[in-house]
């Protein structure tokens, strides 16, 4: 593709049509647990995307991918990853609408992710009326089922990850802020299953072995495996066991949480949590799960990147910060491979909570560092 002015600075975004672009894609509701519903948003985007000529694929598990302007001769593409679902259920609309209230702009999935990718098709579109494309291209990824865990994407963004000189996520900034996302904390789940023997528990009580007495010592086991200062954390979320009140517990499950910052941790985590032993050796303890998103740790390679966008902030007239927050993104796993900036979306506040919303005075001024950030990084 050719080179020529306008240069990048000449963008200005044009916020109505931003809004009405993230209407059409919020109106649609996409729960994770509903693939048609979230295929009905991918066709939007993909229509999005060829207007602009993108090559379009769809990937077994739902994934799509749509490509601009690759050229191996000029580089490896820069990978933008998106992802189509929410973490609302069908019906939210109903009772939390798509609605303007001053700068904010509410409804489920607009500021996670949706308001995401209509910045990047923001940029797109200036790089197509500019005729200025970033070096090597645009390659962009839409997942299916990033809200719960990108178990069908993850081996198409590993792919895409090696293939790329550098991933940019466009999901939101910090919550009410315009920092960016340098780290992110890994994330595991583990579910632990624990098999005693029934009995009545007044008339041979002695015959039982307590699965749910297994469980709860386990619960105290889990936790102090913590080490909240160095970012590692464990939370038993759920517990279920019993079949009824006079009945020694032969059955009892608990599910958990882990946050880790680094790997070493996690293996520690993992290594621990699978050497548990009940007490009562009539109990037997299953342990399934582990690691699901490995940390996003800092590398060379990121913070230069971070690096740049902090200056382009600056020349564009605003300050950005970086953070290291807790949840995971379908960033984790292009961290490890290639140098990745995360949170490119809209600012605003409220993910995955009813005052979800976009900023409107500030979401402008994140296309633009988009888009900058795309030609130079
Ligand atoms: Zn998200």
């Amino acid at each position: 593709m050719t080179t020529h002015a306008p240069g990048p600075a000449a963008f200005t975004p044009d916020l109505q049509a931003m809004i009405a672009d993230l209407e059409q894609l919020t109106l649609i509701e996409s729960p994770s647990s509903d693939p048609v519903a979230v295929g009905r948003v991918m066709d939007v985007v993909e229509g999005w995307a060829r207007d602009l000529g993108a090559t379009t694929r769809a990937l077994p598990g739902g994934t799509r991918t749509f490509d601009f302007g690759l050229d191996p001769a000029a580089g490896q593409p820069l990978l933008v990853l998106t992802h189509a679902d929410t973490v609302w259920p069908t019906g939210t609309l109903d009772r939390m609408p798509f609605r303007q209230d001053g700068e904010r702009l509410y409804g489920p999935g607009t500021y996670d992710m949706k308001a995401g990718i209509v910045s990047l098709f923001h940029a797109l579109r200036a790089f197509q009326a500019s005729g200025q494309w970033p070096a090597g291209g645009v390659s962009v990824l839409l997942s299916p089922d990033e809200e719960t865990g990108s178990h069908s994407s993850r081996a198409h963004i590993e792919a895409a990850a090696h293939a790329a000189r550098a991933a940019l996520v466009v999901e939101p900034p910090v919550s009410d802020s315009h920092n960016l996302k340098v780290g992110r904390k890994g994330t595991g789940t583990f579910t632990l299953t624990f098999e005693g023997v029934a009995s009545h528990a007044g008339n041979r009580p002695e015959l039982g072995a307590s699965a749910i007495t297994a469980a709860a010592e386990a619960v105290l086991a889990l936790n102090a495996l913590a080490r909240p200062e160095i970012g590692t954390t464990l939370s038993v979320g759920l517990i279920q066991g019993g079949s009824a009140v006079n009945v020694i517990p032969a059955h009892a499950q608990l599910d958990v949480d882990l946050r880790i910052s680094t790997l070493s941790e996690a293996e520690r985590v993992i290594r621990d949590v699978n050497a548990l032993t009940p007490s009562d050796p009539r109990v037997t303890l299953t342990v399934s799960g582990g690691l699901n998103r490995p940390p996003f740790e800092q590398t060379p390679g990121a913070a230069r990147l971070f690096g740049q966008a902090q200056a382009i902030a600056r020349d564009l007239g605003f300050e950005i910060g970086g953070e290291i927050v807790g949840g995971g993104s379908d960033g984790n796993f292009t961290a490890p491979i290639t140098p990745t900036l995360d949170g490119l979306g809209a600012p605003g506040d409220g993910a995955h909570a009813s005052h979800e919303h976009v900023r409107l005075d500030r979401w402008p001024d994140h296309v633009r560092l988009l888009h900058r950030l795309m030609l130079d990084a």
